[in-house]
């Protein structure tokens, strides 16, 4: 197969990448059930249980009998409480018609992606950016136009970047705030500087994931979709996965404009179908229960950002920022370039990220996959025990490039 695959199999599946986030995680479980004492910094997802009340709901919902095929785009009460929610937390007026439930937030991303993108149409991914947009926008036929914040600007691309790279063939803009992998965060004020340059972009639509907007360090979280003067142009993609500890559930959704919504609904009634029955019950009381716990769990990662920070002071040549949300934090480690250990020699992020593998037994994500070839990411979604001891080890194999 092998060696064949490229005569079988379609031009669509050979030009698209892993997702890079994944195959590490896979690489670093392998390592790990040979016996390697592996450390996991490489996936994005949090450690924590997902709250007992969600639990219990699922298991009440397999009682009751939810075993049977959902509405498309999920079930009237959820997509209600998601309408409640963005009313609740983001002062958004949304039905349930403006909202489609998916198979997680990937889903939602791909559904909007393959609604609005026509071959050869633009779309400019402000990067660093998660390594699925890029390819999403492939699979779309899409051409991806990535937009590079700076380090030194936290990471965020600014208006008059934004302003200079649309062109008569941009069709979507796509962004995380909070950010993976930076953990940077648009706030209000540089949010509506960048609304204000797409107000005059009217053939643009904005895919703005906020599916990390409960972990906020800093002030409240901003949504794109609050400027009313481009609010039927913004589709926002949110889910369960992070603020709830839901990963596994597959439980994400959109809110967007009637027709957009509707066009993603038809999208997913061939491709997937509703999301789980007994996902969307849990979901469903995740809402209900309020954000105490997603609270509490931020709480959490900010401790642990902060003790990253400080241990990373002590690390040679690591430039970061503050990541201000997410779990995620992505230091430039270009200062290793060029050095080496034992003929083993560091060209680029990747190289580095497999020595770590297996020098240190730290599993990391190089940056290459999210348009920054400069940098790794840490998830720092883990014990602090763990943190501490990835963190001494990657100190003493980083000491040993020359
Ligand atoms: N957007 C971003 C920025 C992410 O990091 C992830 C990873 N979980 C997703 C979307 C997809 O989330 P889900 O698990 O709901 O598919
Ligand atoms: N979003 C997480 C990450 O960036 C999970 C993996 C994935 O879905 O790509 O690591």
């Amino acid at each position: 197969m092998q060696n064949t695959a490229s005569h079988i199999l379609s031009d669509r599946i050979m030009a698209l990448s892993e997702s890079q986030t994944i195959a590490m995680a896979k690489k670093g479980r392998e390592l790990a059930a040979q016996g390697h004492d592996i450390i996991n910094l490489s996936f994005g997802e949090p450690d924590f249980q997902t709250p007992q009340y969600i639990k219990d709901a699922a298991k009440e919902a397999i009682d009751e009998g939810f075993t049977f095929y959902t509405p498309v785009p999920g079930f009237p009460a959820l997509r209600q409480a998601i309408a409640d929610k963005f009313k609740r937390d983001n002062n958004l007026d949304y039905g349930p018609e403006n909202i489609v439930v998916s198979t997680g937030a990937k889903q939602s991303i791909a559904n909007a992606v393959m609604c609005l993108v026509n071959p050869g149409d633009e779309v400019i991914i402000f990067s660093p950016y998660w390594v699925s947009y890029e390819e999403i926008v492939k699979l779309a036929e899409g051409t991806p136009v990535p937009l590079q914040g700076r380090l030194e600007n936290d990471f965020k691309v600014t208006p008059e970047q934004l302003e200079n790279a649309i062109t008569s063939n941009t069709k979507v803009v796509m962004y995380s705030s909070p950010c993976n992998p930076t953990g940077s965060v648009f706030d209000e004020e540089e949010l509506l500087a960048i609304a204000k340059v797409l107000e005059k972009h009217p053939q643009v639509y904005i895919i703005a994931d906020e599916i990390y907007e409960y972990i906020n360090f800093g002030g409240k979280h901003a949504s794109m979709a609050s400027f009313d003067f481009i609010k039927d142009r913004v589709i926002t993609v949110n889910g369960f996965s992070k603020g709830y500890a839901m990963t596994g559930w597959r439980v994400g959704y959109i809110a967007a404009h009637k027709d957009i919504a509707t066009a993603c609904e038809k999208m997913q009634s061939q491709i997937t179908s509703g999301t789980c029955s007994i996902a969307q019950k849990a979901a469903h009381a995740a809402l209900l229960g309020g954000n105490e716990s997603a609270l509490e769990m931020r709480d959490a990662y900010r401790r642990r950002r902060d003790l990253v920070l400080e241990i990373m002071q002590d690390i040679p040549g690591f430039k970061t920022n503050v990541p201000t949300g997410a779990f995620y934090i992505f230091p430039d480690v270009s200062y290793y370039f060029g050095k080496s250990c034992n003929g083993n020699i560091i060209s680029s992020a990747l190289d580095l990220s497999l020595y770590l593998l297996t020098d240190a037994h730290v599993a990391l994500v190089s940056g290459e996959a999210f348009g920054a070839p400069q940098c790794i990411r840490f998830s720092y979604a883990t014990s602090d025990d763990k943190l501490i001891e990835a963190l001494r080890r990657i100190k003493e194999s980083l000491a040993k490039l020359q």
